[in-house]
């Protein structure tokens, strides 16, 4: 706990222990604990716990977090850097977590108040500031970047109520509850937390300062990348800077739980800036994907030939494929490389009758019609005829990447961040999986200084992996290398093996 932080002390005698069972086992003997637990495998851990001394803190939070995972049923365990970034959070710290695409960072503070509710707070309040809009560029012929609206906020909701949180966001029907602290999870962008009086003021009204137990704030890099991005965003650029007042407007020693999946190693520096979270506990996953291959590819001088190995598989395997995204840096490219695909296969990209639900292939960008956007969405998860998408952007947020075995770069990204989220949304399963960007080296004098040197490092010679994670890792990058691990290790080892 940091220094100066107020915080409830853990007294076996006190009455902080409000539910049943949970006070019960904290006095009973090793044996009965077990038997207490209503699912015995959780914490085996556990058994070891001399009850005969009074349990230290972190013992206490484990079983708070064990009694929460065990009355949910659906999450037999978390994983280790969640429980981390949960424990060191629910315990009053501040804490900075690293959890990517595949940690599940949403789940941390989803159940953070049943936490805080275990360890004895009475009706604990856990606010998120989170991005309300995503930024695209898909015009090239324009500075603009679309605000887009994403179901984010929605989809949280949506997830915390499924396992019996109230959640609700700012600036919607439930306005009114919210200020009566009748929701345990309230969710608002940066924008509306930092600058609107109505919510300044909620967070100073009595039910918040007697409720509120901890500030999530999730991706906050992104707040600060786009203002960086757009002239027009100088609310979001505002807000990004003003949030370390929210400080000031919570109960002093509320904990500040910083979450992102895949924030580079400068605005990672900047969030811990402006929120002050210098001596934030860091919790790291790495962001390694260990199943994925690399690869980087030069455009051959036609670049549509970059496309004939998966035409070949659209015509091979049908709908037996695992699903392909290729995504695009413009529109116009999206518009380009659909319409190759669909010319070179005729008939073969559909399956039985040319009705569009019956398409192999499909397309996915910000103004897509809902109803295609769900039959894409309902495909990446092994539902729908859909297996190769051309996409902007736009398909990221909010979206299941489950039955995805091959991510192309069609032309570099543009930044960092988006080259490895894009690269995480291949092997989901766990199954081996590929990543590819191809690019020309006339389009490295429009991109991003680090994805030029990214692409630019000549690929025979260093490990990709290595040079993608160098850019978000700031301790020696965790890669052992093999012929499996990218185009450029392949070509560097001789022993043929594997494929
Ligand atoms: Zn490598
Ligand atoms: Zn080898």
């Amino acid at each position: 706990m940091a220094a100066g932080r107020e915080k409830r002390p853990v007294d076996m005698d006190c009455a902080i222990f409000s539910g049943g069972w949970f006070h019960a086992h904290l006095t009973a003997s090793p044996t009965t604990i077990v038997e207490l637990l209503p699912r015995k495998n959780i914490v085996r851990s556990l058994i070891a716990v001399n009850m005969a001394t009074a349990p230290s803190e972190s013992e206490v939070t484990d079983l708070a977090i064990a009694s929460v995972l065990a009355e949910l049923g659906s999450i037999s365990s978390l994983q280790p850097e969640q429980l981390e970034a949960l424990k060191s959070f629910v315990g009053g710290k501040d804490v900075l977590a690293f959890l990517p695409t595949g940690v599940g960072k949403d789940l941390v503070y989803q159940i953070a108040p049943m936490v805080f509710e275990k360890l004895g707070r009475v009706n604990p309040i856990v606010i998120v500031v989170t991005p309300q809009v995503a930024l695209i560029k898909e015009d090239q012929n324009t500075e603009d970047l679309h605000l887009q609206p994403v179901d984010l906020m929605e989809n949280q909701i949506r997830e915390a109520t499924a396992i019996g949180v109230k959640a609700a966001q700012l600036g919607g029907s439930d306005d009114e509850g919210i200020a009566q602290g009748e929701f345990q999870l309230v969710l608002g962008g940066p924008e509306r937390w930092v600058l609107e009086d109505e919510w300044r003021e909620m967070l100073s009204s009595a039910v918040y300062q007697e409720n509120l137990a901890g500030v999530v704030v999730d991706e906050a890099h992104l707040a600060y990348k786009w203002s960086q991005q757009s002239k027009y965003q100088s609310e979001l650029r505002e807000a990004f800077y003003r949030l370390g007042e929210l400080r000031s407007l919570v109960p002093e020693g509320t904990p500040i739980l910083a979450l992102t999946e895949s924030a580079d190693l400068k605005s990672v520096q900047k969030v811990r800036m402006v929120l002050e979270m210098e001596d934030a506990h860091v919790v790291r996953a790495s962001p390694n994907r260990r199943n994925v291959r690399l690869g980087l590819v030069p455009f051959p001088r036609d670049k549509t030939v970059s496309l004939g190995w998966i035409i070949d598989e659209i015509r091979d395997k049908g709908l037996d494929m695992n699903c392909i995204i290729i995504y695009c840096r413009h529109l116009k490219a999206v518009n380009k490389v659909f319409s190759h695909l669909k010319y070179e296969l005729g008939a073969d990209a559909w399956v039985g009758e040319k009705v569009s639900s019956n398409m192999l292939i499909g397309i996915y960008f910000s103004a897509t019609l809902d109803k295609y956007k769900d039959r894409i969405r309902k495909s990446l998860v092994g539902e729908g005829s859909c297996r190769v998408v051309v996409a902007t952007g736009a398909l990221g947020n909010g979206i299941d990447f489950m039955n995805v075995g091959k991510v192309v770069m069609y032309g570099p990204p543009e930044n960092m961040e988006n080259i490895l989220q894009m690269v995480s949304r291949a092997g989901r399963d766990g199954k081996k999986a590929d990543a590819v960007l191809y690019y020309k080296d006339e389009q490295l004098a429009k991109v991003d200084k680090a994805v030029k040197a990214f692409v630019e490092a000549k690929s025979g010679e260093t490990c990709i992996r290595k040079r993608l994670l160098g850019h978000f890792e700031d301790s020696p990058v965790s890669v052992e290398p093999d012929h499996n691990c990218c185009t450029s290790c392949h070509r560097a080892c001789k022993c043929a093996g594997d494929r």
